[in-house]
């Protein structure tokens, strides 16, 4: 994805000089700009956001607001894919820097998941594997499940998501992050070393035997998500050690081994949502990116509230997003130039919207 370097009157403002431009250029735009901030983001941007959430609450609410003809999708690429999808083909969604990606977006391509769909069609019946992408994709993906009567999933709804493809077929075939795809069937109740296997796009035929592919369940796409993946249960049982009674608690990005040994598991917005209902004086150790959580622990002073990782872990996709990014587009708005729209070509959004009602309807 090309971003054009950022003129240099603005790469030189300072952090206010660049808040009072923001300030005049949302202003001028009025209701005609809803931006958008997931909760990864770092604070200089939330500041600015018109509503927070996670990627799909934030989709949501673009297809909510049809009377915005900029929806500024402060996030990643995947995200601003998604609210292009929902939104009306007037609205143009924008991604303030179209170099913030997604690692484990970027961990399974449609020429791949093409390629295992027909070895494993060599192999076993296709039309009996439901199969299931994690939002965190592009919309290629999305296409591709819709198409073959999947859905797509998020970390908040995918118990049920997963729950319906098993009962739908035989098997089916997660992508692209094989700890949100093998927590979620673990938590099913399916066993990960009888039920499960992993397919390794990076080795010939995926590293599977045809009776590894006839004899599991679930078939999970060998991604993870480089930030979730850091958090360890040696790391849990140091905060164990060090806060008596403390409540742990991960995203089901992280691997089983850490869902297994923290407290409790959920979307960004269960954490959320979590951490804020409990009474004042509690702890929490938290596994999930940190802006998030320093957020948290700053707006709950009340509550101890620290990330799992001592080494910082920023999501460095998500931090692309710099305020002179925002600038840069809200002012580009106001002259009348639209920079940085994220468009889902039409035929690709028709079969990912296919996925992504799917999930609503089954969510
Ligand atoms: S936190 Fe992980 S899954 Fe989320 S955008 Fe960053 S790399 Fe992707």
């Amino acid at each position: 994805m090309l971003q054009q370097l950022l003129p240099a009157d603005i790469r030189g403002l300072d952090a206010d000089a660049t808040d009072s431009r923001i300030r005049a250029a949302r202003t001028a735009l009025g209701s005609k700009l809803v931006i958008l901030g997931h909760h990864y983001q770092r604070d200089e941007i939330i500041k600015w956001a018109d509503f927070r959430g996670d990627s799909l609450k934030l989709s949501q609410i673009a297809g909510n607001h049809p009377e915005a003809s900029y929806i500024v999708f402060c996030g990643v690429h995947f995200m601003a894919e998604s609210a292009d999808i929902l939104t009306n083909s007037d609205q143009a969604v924008i991604l303030p820097n179209m170099t913030a990606g997604c690692s484990m977006a970027d961990m399974a391509n449609i020429d791949q998941v093409e390629a295992c769909w027909s070895w494993l069609s060599t192999v076993t019946d296709t039309s009996r594997i439901v199969p299931i992408t994690y939002v965190n994709s592009t919309a290629a993906l999305k296409a591709f499940v819709g198409k073959h009567g999947g859905a797509s999933c998020t970390s908040s709804n995918a118990r049920n998501i997963v729950s319906w493809a098993l009962e739908r077929g035989d098997k089916l075939l997660f992508f692209p992050d094989q700890h949100l795809g093998r927590n979620t069937a673990a938590d099913l109740g399916l066993d990960p070393a009888k039920d499960m296997a992993l397919w390794d796009p990076a080795k010939a035929d995926g590293g599977l035997t045809a009776d590894q592919v006839r004899d599991s369940r679930v078939l999970l796409w060998k991604g993870h998500c480089s930030v979730h993946a850091r958090f360890s249960v040696d790391q849990i049982e140091k905060a164990r050690r060090d806060y008596p009674g403390i409540h742990v608690i991960v995203h089901p990005e992280c691997s089983l081994e850490v869902v297994r040994a923290a407290d409790s598991a959920g979307s960004t917005e269960h954490i959320l949502k979590k951490i804020s209902d409990a009474p004042a004086g509690t702890s929490w150790a938290v596994g999930t990116e940190v802006n998030l959580v320093s957020r948290l622990a700053h707006e709950m002073p009340e509550k101890t509230i620290f990330c799992l990782d001592p080494v910082v872990c920023p999501c460095s996709t998500m931090y692309r997003i710099h305020p002179h990014y925002l600038l840069w587009i809200l002012e580009g708005l106001v002259e009348g130039e639209v920079r940085n729209q994220v468009s889902v070509p039409t035929e690709v959004a028709a079969e990912a919207k296919l996925a992504l009602e799917r999930m609503l309807a089954i969510s």
